[in-house]
């Protein structure tokens, strides 16, 4: 067997498209939606995802607000910054770029922002309402996972589904959103017991671990759909010394001989991310002004 390639990347364009579709269509309305992003510090890799949620937020045609902390910034002064964003009327979502400096308890910040414009959907009233079925605003990488996983198979009802990893940012929203679509659901972590003949039970295989392809060919159901989280850095001593490259938590060779569909690692969950920040957002900007969202 070999295994239909989900192309994230793909998917993810189109999804944009659709949002830009959506963006213009408000303008006429004299709405336009607004992101504002805060990072505090330099994080290399943090610096990288601020630069193209605000390059893919201006593309779609929404207006892109831009927060520079220094690493040295207080919590104190990080809220407050929240605090004008939440009672500005041109923002409809707010992101804060994680991982936050050691002296600011990321958690207070996260329940700082107002849940109707908590786009990244930490803030515990849309944790809680995603368990509850209450619409809300939902994490948006577990989220770009289940619109690929319904890209090749519409129907989930009944499947069997096994989510390796319990982090409230991956792990468990995405298992909410598998039981929602009425799989049967097995969240997996670090304490479980004989890991791949839990998974061997998997129709559909959520791998958000971050151990690099960890998951073999040998743990996955034939047929199964496989969808890889991880975002691991190897190196890469073909490429040369000191090189590195991208891999996934799942062994991706092994896997695609037996699955019936894979994300690839890069280019499979990875965009779907902001484009699900995206389209939370646009669906912030309908909700706080009391219009449809567009179709
Ligand atoms: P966390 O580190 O918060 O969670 C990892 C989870 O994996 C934990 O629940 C942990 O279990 C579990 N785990 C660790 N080791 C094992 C093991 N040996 N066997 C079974 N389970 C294990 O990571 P995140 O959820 O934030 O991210 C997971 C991966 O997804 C990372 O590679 C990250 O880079 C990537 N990621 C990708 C995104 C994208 O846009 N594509 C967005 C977000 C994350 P326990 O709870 O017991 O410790």
């Amino acid at each position: 067997m070999s295994a239909t390639i989900i192309d994230g990347k793909a998917y993810a364009a189109g999804l944009r498209g659709r949002i830009a579709g959506a963006v213009a269509d408000l303008g006429r309305q004299g709405i336009r939606p607004g992101l504002a992003v805060v990072l505090v510090g330099e994080d290399p890799a943090s610096q990288i995802y601020v630069r193209s949620k605000a390059r893919l937020t201006v593309e779609v045609g929404m207006a892109s607000f831009e927060h520079v902390l220094p690493a040295t910034a207080s919590e104190a002064e990080l809220l407050a910054l929240v605090a004008r964003l939440n009672a500005d009327p041109t923002v409809d979502g707010i992101l804060v770029q994680l991982p936050l400096p050691k002296q600011i308890d990321a958690q207070k910040v996260i329940e700082a922002i107002d849940p109707a414009k908590d786009v990244d959907g930490f803030h515990p009233v849309n944790a809680g309402r995603l368990m509850t079925g209450v619409p809300g605003f939902v994490s948006c990488t577990p989220l770009g996972c289940l619109l690929l996983i319904q890209s090749v198979r519409r129907d989930l009802a009944g499947l069997d589904a096994v989510v390796i990893g319990r982090s409230n940012i991956v792990g468990k929203p995405m298992a909410q959103l598998l039981l929602a679509q009425s799989c049967t659901v097995t969240v997996a972590h670090s304490r479980t017991r004989d890991l791949p003949e839990v998974c061997r039970r998997a129709d559909i295989l959520v791998a958000a671990v971050g151990r690099p392809e960890m998951v073999r060919g040998g743990w996955i159901k034939p047929g199964a759909v496989v969808i890889d989280v991880g975002i691991n850095r190897v190196p890469d001593p073909a490429a040369g010394e000191g090189r590195t490259r991208i891999v996934g938590d799942v062994a991706y060779g092994e896997a695609a001989a037996v699955a019936s569909a894979i994300t690839p690692v890069p280019g499979g969950v990875g965009p779907m991310t902001i484009a699900c920040l995206l389209r939370n957002t646009l669906e912030a900007a309908c909700r706080r002004r009391g219009v449809p969202m567009p179709t």
